[in-house]
């Protein structure tokens, strides 16, 4: 791995690569660069995830010029192919050199090494969510057990934007959930479940099943299946694979592109 970026830099495939180096004790996301090559004997395969295309695409809104590699699984691909797709990056301009993954339906690679189940508490698997379920697991519960096991889990929230903040698609400059006409400020839990539709809605056609908004969240809450299940209902209607390709068109419920052709949507949302 290291020669292969030592290659990248070296040819010029890229001008930056993003991977992680161990800093007292923790695996951080570092830019390895041509001008101090050494370096990458500190290089690392890291169990710690960062969103690297999210970094990426931030440093090549200020630098457009460069090309930048970074370490990734098939979810940092859908997430940077979903990135081509909103315009925010042109093709070719992130490379990733693969390391292997992944627990999401979404997967071409073998299993994840990173998210793993979780065991939770007799309160939460009764009242809440289990975060380890399928979507057709949570389609088994009557719609007023559904409403209430997710009021249950999203009434813990503590709008710390960690969801947000990590997420590798989440790029608006202006964010509906930061707009006090939207979602009123000033109190916790933020309004529910309102909060939690407004960025499930965003992240319909967008979501990549990453894991880390679920992994940033202090309270738990079962975000990833969240946005399964919304994307799913994006699939059934138009056929859009999310992240699958870096050419499909964007999805647009807002009709600022052209959207694929609704197909008859078989089953209750
Ligand atoms: S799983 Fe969470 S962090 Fe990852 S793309 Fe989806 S919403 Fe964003
Ligand atoms: S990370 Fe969890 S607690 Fe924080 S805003 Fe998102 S859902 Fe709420």
């Amino acid at each position: 791995m290291k020669d292969k970026v030592r290659d990248w830099l070296e040819t010029g495939k890229v001008d930056l690569f993003l991977g992680y180096k161990q800093v007292d004790g923790h695996p951080l996301p570092h830019a390895f660069s041509k001008e101090n090559l050494a370096e990458l004997g500190e290089l690392i395969v890291s169990p710690a995830r960062y969103a690297l295309e999210k970094l990426a695409t931030e440093i090549l809104a200020i630098k457009p010029a460069l090309k930048i590699g970074i370490l990734g699984r098939d979810c940092n691909q859908r997430a940077v192919n979903v990135l081509t797709v909103h315009q925010q990056i042109s093709p070719g301009q992130i490379q990733i050199l693969e390391v292997n993954c992944c627990p999401s339906p979404l997967r071409k690679h073998a299993a994840c090494s990173t998210l793993q189940p979780q065991t939770y508490g007799a309160v939460k698997l009764e009242l809440g969510v289990d975060n380890n379920m399928s979507v057709a697991q949570m389609d088994q519960f009557d719609q007023e057990s559904l409403y209430s096991r997710w009021m249950y889990e999203f009434q813990k929230c503590l709008k710390c934007y960690g969801c947000r903040d990590i997420c590798p698609v989440c790029f608006c400059k202006e964010c509906s959930l930061e707009n006090n006409d939207l979602v009123a400020t000033g109190g916790l839990p933020p309004e529910v479940p309102l909060f939690h539709l407004i960025r499930a809605v965003h992240m319909a056609g967008r979501c990549v099943d990453c894991g880390l908004c679920e992994e940033a969240c202090p309270v738990d809450i079962p975000l990833r299946l969240l946005y399964r299940k919304v994307n799913g209902i994006v699939k059934d209607l138009f056929g859009y694979e999310t992240g699958g390709s870096h050419e499909q068109p964007p999805f647009s419920l807002l009709g600022e592109s052209t959207p694929p052709e609704a197909e008859p949507h078989s089953k209750a949302v």
